[in-house]
């Protein structure tokens, strides 16, 4: 059965798929290896030593791109925080998070069987972590048990907020707690140095934000916890038990080193993204609508509050599927149906060109809807 995908030539300005668009070289990969198991063609028991595919070399640069001393390919973020959650997990462990974390940081936890202590954020309408919170958070967890990581989200999905990195490091390192920071919308995209930034862990997402089909990931990490997170197994000297001893033993892999040269190359231009995703906020705006989350916003992923959209929504037959219905007319692809309340896109690698359609389609929906006029 082939099933085509109809909206692949349209605009697309969906968060989770922005980033992860392949390059020409990765497409070519994903035939070239899509066999199963072709990349153990010549595998002496270690994925990550394998010489051919260069995968061991890629690994290296990796670590280096990470600014870490090991790097890991993993099935994606989630993955990353699980390994590492459950290698440091305890009999009443507590991991503290920022309450913008991901879903996944969640249930990485519970699948640790550790318990999770939030850090609120401001709440409307910039929703920013609140760094010296961080503080409360880790005493309240020392109450509840023992606090055994700290996650911060680089920047959330929900509002692209990057909070302050170094500052939560240091409250955190000062209480005896390791920092993990989630950068599933950031690695790939802009430059992210564990070393430079302090942190322990680093987890990307290959799918996400590194030009790759997924699943995919890469988790960095220093010597001090290597040991711990990628310690073997007992009885088969070559695999790392978090790992099940290999991770992606196929075609993802192949995507993400034959786009890694591309996603180098781009994070340098990463000022040029968040140019423009603020002269869209500023275009956007001033058709009526709100950008939620941090101003000047320092992130491509947008989160606007839409009344307008939201009102039409209300006294028309499709409700809030009308939005979708006008966008796909239009070839635009990428927020979500049925909604209409507030509404999340990304601009990046977006050409400008196409942003003005976007603006352009939006402006022409709210006239048409005020035109009609219906009570
Ligand atoms: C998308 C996303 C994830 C999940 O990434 P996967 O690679 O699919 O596991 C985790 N955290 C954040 C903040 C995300 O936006």
């Amino acid at each position: 059965m082939f099933v085509e995908r109809k909206v692949k030539d349209f605009i697309n300005i969906d968060p989770l798929q922005t980033g992860g668009r392949l390059t020409e070289d990765a497409k070519r990969m994903l035939l070239e290896w899509g066999d199963g198991y072709s990349v153990c063609d010549f595998c002496t028991g270690d994925l990550h030593a394998i010489k051919n595919p260069p995968i061991a070399d890629f690994v290296e640069e990796l670590a280096n791109f990470l600014g870490c001393d090991i790097a890991r390919v993993t099935h994606g973020a989630r993955e990353g925080k699980f390994m590492v959650m459950h290698s440091l997990a305890k009999k009443d462990g507590v991991v503290v998070v920022d309450s913008n974390a991901h879903y996944t940081t969640y249930v990485s936890a519970e699948r640790a069987g550790l318990k999770v202590v939030e850090v609120e954020n401001t709440g409307y309408p910039e929703y920013k972590v609140v760094e010296e919170r961080f503080e409360d958070a880790i005493r309240e967890g020392k109450r509840r048990g023992e606090v055994v990581l700290a996650v911060l989200t680089y920047p959330d999905g929900n509002y692209g907020n990057l909070p302050n990195v170094k500052a939560v490091v240091e409250i955190c390192h000062d209480r005896g707690v390791s920092v993990l920071l989630n950068c599933a919308y950031s690695v790939g995209r802009m430059k992210v140095k564990a070393d430079e930034l302090g942190v322990d862990f680093v987890v990307g997402s290959g799918h996400k934000s590194m030009a790759s089909s997924g699943p995919v990931g890469v988790l960095g990490l220093f010597e001090d916890y290597a040991k711990l997170v990628l310690r073997r197994s007992e009885r088969f000297k070559n695999k790392e038990v978090e790992l099940l001893g290999c991770s992606v033993r196929g075609v993802p892999l192949m995507t993400l080193m034959a786009s890694f040269d591309h996603v180098r190359e781009r994070v340098k231009v990463w000022d040029e993204e968040v140019k423009k995703a603020n002269w869209f906020v500023k275009e956007f705006e001033s058709l009526g609508f709100e950008l939620l989350g941090e101003k000047p916003h320092r992130h491509d992923l947008l989160h606007f509050k839409t009344d307008k959209l939201y009102e039409i929504s209300k006294r028309v037959k499709r409700g809030g599927y009308f939005l979708y219905d006008e966008l796909k007319k239009r070839r635009i692809h990428g927020v979500k149906p049925g909604r209409t309340k507030s509404i999340k896109l990304s601009t990046y690698m977006v050409p400008r060109d196409d942003l003005k359609k976007v603006l352009e389609a939006f402006e022409e929906i709210l006239e048409k809807y005020s035109a009609k006029g219906s009570p």
